[in-house]
């Protein structure tokens, strides 16, 4: 007799044994000599099956009573059968609730084809988690994360934490809308600000001697923003590197970090990718593709993009297309932004003032990191905060970095939520992120 809890995964490795699990009743049916439970638990489900003749007839009328969602212990012993679903199902001998579920209608539909809402959903998030598909998603995410840091460590970067709280706000760099999209934290009467990027503190601490580091945490963005790409707080992956010759050693990174990702996903989630249905590739050569080059490629395609101008939402979708139909790629890598359209402290070719030595990295028509050489001429940065409208010794902080020798270098911020999305193929944000924060929702 086996007294210790079995995964369901694992059932059927207790052919002719008594075992144990635990989980939530999914799904009861009652006929009248036998009864049917579902039951899952993290690791899949398990067909139980009650039998008048061989329990307790009160223990078998009980069964019947039980709701759905309840959290229960059966022991009982794993019978082969042809007829059953998986070949096999658990005679149940005993069963005992733990924890009943009291609602005789759950808040959503937790069933593979759910009728209710994202919202619905979303404010209900742990019952919806408890759909395997929806799980799925966030055991993926979970490796996506892990493969980050295995790939980044064996790179040699150093994970550091960077705070959140900060007073560095109104000219943080990057933050050319000079605090429009900070949030304001009273912070004992005095005014703090919920950082809204770690890139200061990446450079700080490439200086500081680590010369690779990275964080993953939490972004702020107020910015009311209502797209299905957007939230107010999402998860940053942030790398910062020196001794670079240019902004191509950080797209290898890049490009590196997601071949390992998108190799270990597919690797590791086998049962959570069939679950969902879907098929990660991994990029062969993610294509490099110039500014001017792509401004010509759209007005062949009937888009006009101004030599100052951004890839609007519809241009990234149109060159994302462009790639996958030459190069059958996901994901392509867009170089060299107007600097018109970029933070002061992006770097600028020596020949071309107007461009810098940027990057986007787009999958699948959006954008999912921004990154670029520094500039870490002291001068120069100056001169450009200037052209910004910005004054460096109001950044006293940042200027410091600059004044006790600052290697080249250049990083990148990349949304892991969007990653996860667009890995995935959902279609919101909101699919790939447990509790979502947007301008209508901070709960639960
Ligand atoms: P966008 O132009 O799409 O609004 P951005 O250029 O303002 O994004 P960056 O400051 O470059 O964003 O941030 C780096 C990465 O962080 C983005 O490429 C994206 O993956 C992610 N990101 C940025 N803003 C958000 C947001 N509001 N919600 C979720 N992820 C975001
Ligand atoms: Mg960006």
């Amino acid at each position: 007799m086996n007294t210790e809890r079995i995964y369901t995964k694992d059932v059927s490795k207790y052919i002719d044994k008594e075992i144990t699990v635990m989980g939530w009743v999914y799904n009861i049916r009652d006929l009248k000599k036998i009864k049917f439970i579902i039951l899952r638990d993290c690791t899949g489900t398990v067909q139980a099956i009650a039998l008048s003749n061989e329990i307790d007839g009160q223990l078998f009328e009980s069964i019947s009573r039980i709701k759905p969602e309840s959290v229960v212990k059966i022991k009982g012993r794993v019978n082969e059968n042809k007829q059953a679903k998986q070949g096999y199902e658990l005679v149940i001998r005993e069963i005992e609730v733990l924890s009943p579920c009291l609602f005789n209608k759950l808040p959503i539909d937790l069933s593979p084809a759910t009728t209710s809402s994202l919202d619905k959903r979303l404010d209900n998030r742990f019952l919806d988690t408890r759909r395997p598909e929806i799980n799925a998603i966030f055991r993926i995410r979970s490796q996506i994360f892990k493969a980050t840091v295995e790939y980044l460590d064996s790179q040699g970067f150093t994970k550091i934490e960077t705070p959140k709280l900060t007073v560095l706000g109104l000219e943080e760099p990057g933050n050319e809308k000079s605090g429009a999209d900070l949030f304001e934290v009273d912070y004992f009467g005095k005014k703090v600000y919920l950082a809204q990027s770690p890139q200061l503190y990446k450079q700080m601490f490439v200086a500081g001697g680590f010369e690779r580091v990275y964080d993953i945490g939490p972004v702020f963005r107020a910015e009311e923003s209502h797209t299905t790409r957007h939230l107010t707080e999402f998860t940053g992956i942030d790398l910062e590197m020196a001794f670079i010759k240019n902004e191509n050693d950080i797209m290898d990174i890049v490009e590196g970090l997601i071949t390992h990702i998108t190799m270990q996903v597919n690797k590791t989630c086998d049962r959570e990718l069939k679950l969902l249905g879907k098929k990660i590739s991994i990029p062969k050569k993610i294509p490099r593709i110039q500014f001017e080059d792509i401004r010509k490629l759209l007005k062949d395609m009937g888009k006009e993009i101004d030599e100052e101008d951004d890839l609007d939402p519809e241009a990234e979708r149109m060159l994302s297309q462009y790639v996958k139909d030459k190069f059958d790629e996901e994901f392509v890598f867009a170089l060299g932004y107007p600097f018109s359209k970029r933070p002061f402290y992006h770097m600028r070719p020596e020949d071309n003032p107007k461009s810098t030595c940027s990057f986007d990295l787009l999958y699948n028509g959006i954008e999912i990191a921004t990154g670029s050489q520094r500039e870490h001429r002291l001068d120069i940065l100056a001169k450009q905060a200037k052209e910004k409208g910005l004054n460096l010794d109001n950044m006293p902080d940042y200027k410091k970095i600059f004044e006790s020798g600052c290697p080249p270098h250049g990083g990148v911020g990349l949304g892991l939520d969007r990653l996860t999305e667009k890995l995935l193929k959902l279609n919101n944000i909101r699919e790939a992120v447990l509790l979502p924060r947007d301008p209508e929702r901070v709960r639960p």
